[in-house]
């Protein structure tokens, strides 16, 4: 399989290799597979999640032998996971697909245990030994899931920019207490999206590039922007389309909906790939919070970054500039680059771009979206709580919210992407409780007391691990840190 970025008017391929060691293409764009694979389980009923990885992966990265994908998928599943790596558990009418049972209990940690496994071996492909220095910018929970996969990971350092004040107290000391001797974590006067386009930028540097490449760094990423943490994702559709199945929920072939907790639109690509792989997802439910560009852009058509920035209870999707739309865009325009880089150029410099009707045409009758504000999303964990004893963290308590929102019948799959665990103190107050006297590491307890639900292991005695990193910058200085850190 080769690979192209969406901007490239020339088109020129690269291997599965190149594009995972390179995150992003030079030109700005985002490497896409020049067509989609198709797959099909041999039977739904019996999907072994190990199996699915092996097989999938080896249709996307053809150059690997299948014994180096099945020790890749072997090392990052074995041990880091329960037996069931995204168990999927029936409630009230709906199934929840839990992502959240890894190292940092959020979704991202499926993607970011093999990603680090992808990257190494590209490196050990490549025709020279250079260092990798991962550079991420992180809405809270990418952050701590890339500091845990790529933590004295040999040949490579990770160096993690966050929204200081934009994460939550679980997120940002899960970041700050990681050790490793290959580990950096700043926080940054700033938004996620001031993170994320200057990390762009300095991907995009071509000068300072070459002053790493002259100390024998280069650059990578770990974001969704990278092919090599979508693979990881497309999994766990297949399995959990296999496990309604499997509870005769569907037949096999019948057709599902999935609902998806979206801020940087890679979950959702994920779905949206293993639907044009084969999946039978009727349906993609797009579940944003009160910072609504991608309600808008899907409903309308029109995509408008310049709004206001709203800090929420799910601040892993307070994002504006949801990167992988360019991803779906691209197939929209049946792989045109030419459109594609005119229309991010556009969002770059003009701050929006519009589709036409019959563009918008295209995807209406698979892609819906819908937004829920934090009163709603509040409401519906105590309400869903209350009436299924079940506990949703606040990003899919938006999902569920939306979906309630929509009108389809189809059979519903809604992923859950983090632990509730992850979000005590919105979780306690949509419950009603009083947590003035708690600091945030004692809601955890707190919380558990109040509902039984039980702390997942990786969380417990979070409390007592000390801080290791205090590194702070402004949003015009990431580059100066970096070079600090790498240079210095
Ligand atoms: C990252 C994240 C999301 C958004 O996922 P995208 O792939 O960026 O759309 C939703 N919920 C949680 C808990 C997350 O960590």
């Amino acid at each position: 399989m080769r690979y192209i970025s969406t901007r490239d008017i020339n088109k020129k391929s690269v291997t599965s290799m190149e594009a995972i060691k390179k995150g992003i293409a030079s030109d700005g764009g985002l490497y896409v597979p020049i067509e989609t694979p198709k797959y099909l389980p041999n039977n739904w009923k019996e999907v072994n999640y190990y199996e699915l990885a092996n097989d999938i992966f080896s249709l996307y990265l053809t150059e690997l032998s299948s014994s180096e994908i099945e020790e890749i998928v072997s090392n990052a599943y074995d041990n880091k996971f329960p037996s069931e790596i995204t168990p999927c558990v029936t409630v009230g009418n709906l199934e929840i697909l839990e992502l959240f049972h890894g190292p940092t209990a959020a979704f991202k940690d499926i993607a970011l245990q093999a990603l680090p496994r992808l990257l190494s071996k590209a490196m050990e492909k490549s025709d020279n030994d250079n260092e990798a220095i991962i550079l991420v910018a992180t809405s809270g929970d990418t952050g701590k899931a890339a500091l845990e996969g790529f933590k004295d990971v040999p040949g490579c350092r990770i160096i993690v920019f966050y929204p200081k004040g934009g994460v939550s107290t679980i997120q940002e000391h899960q970041m700050l207490t990681t050790g490793g001797n290959n580990t950096f974590v700043v926080s940054v006067d700033g938004n996620f999206d001031d993170c994320q386009t200057e990390v762009k930028h300095i991907f995009g540097d071509e000068s300072f590039n070459d002053t790493l490449e002259a100390s024998g760094m280069e650059l990578t990423s770990a974001n969704s922007i990278n092919f090599g943490r979508l693979l990881p994702q497309i999994i766990y559709y297949y399995y959990g389309y296999g496990q309604m199945v499997k509870k005769n929920i569907i037949g096999a072939g019948e057709e599902i909906q999935v609902v998806i907790p979206t801020g940087n639109f890679g979950n959702i690509l994920a779905a949206y790939y293993a639907k044009k792989m084969g999946v039978p997802i009727g349906k993609l439910v797009c579940a944003s919070n009160k910072n609504s560009v991608l309600t808008e852009a899907i409903n309308k058509g029109k995509y408008n970054r310049v709004r206001p920035f709203f800090k929420t209870i799910s601040p892993s999707m307070d994002i504006l500039i949801s990167s992988n739309f360019e991803r779906f865009l691209f197939d929209m325009y049946e792989g045109n680059t030419e459109i594609c880089k005119s229309k991010f150029e556009e969002l770059s410099n003009d701050g929006e771009f519009q589709v036409s009707e019959e563009t918008k045409e295209k995807w209406s009758s698979f892609l819906k979206a819908g937004t829920a504000d934090d009163i709603t999303t509040y409401k519906t964990i105590k309400q869903v709580f209350n009436r299924y004893g079940y506990l949703l963290d606040p990003h899919t308590a938006v999902g569920w919210n939306v979906l309630e929102q929509q009108k389809s019948k189809l059979p519903t799959l809604l992923v859950s992407t983090a632990s509730p665990y992850k979000f005590p103190e919105a979780v306690l107050k949509a419950l009603g409780h009083d947590i003035t006297n708690y600091n945030e590491m004692e809601l955890i307890d707190y919380l558990a007391k109040m509902t039984n639900v039980p702390v997942p292991e990786n969380l417990m005695g979070l409390n007592e691990l000390t801080e290791h990193h205090d590194m702070h910058t402004s949003k015009v200085k990431m580059k100066e840190i970096i070079s600090e850190i790498l240079l210095t």
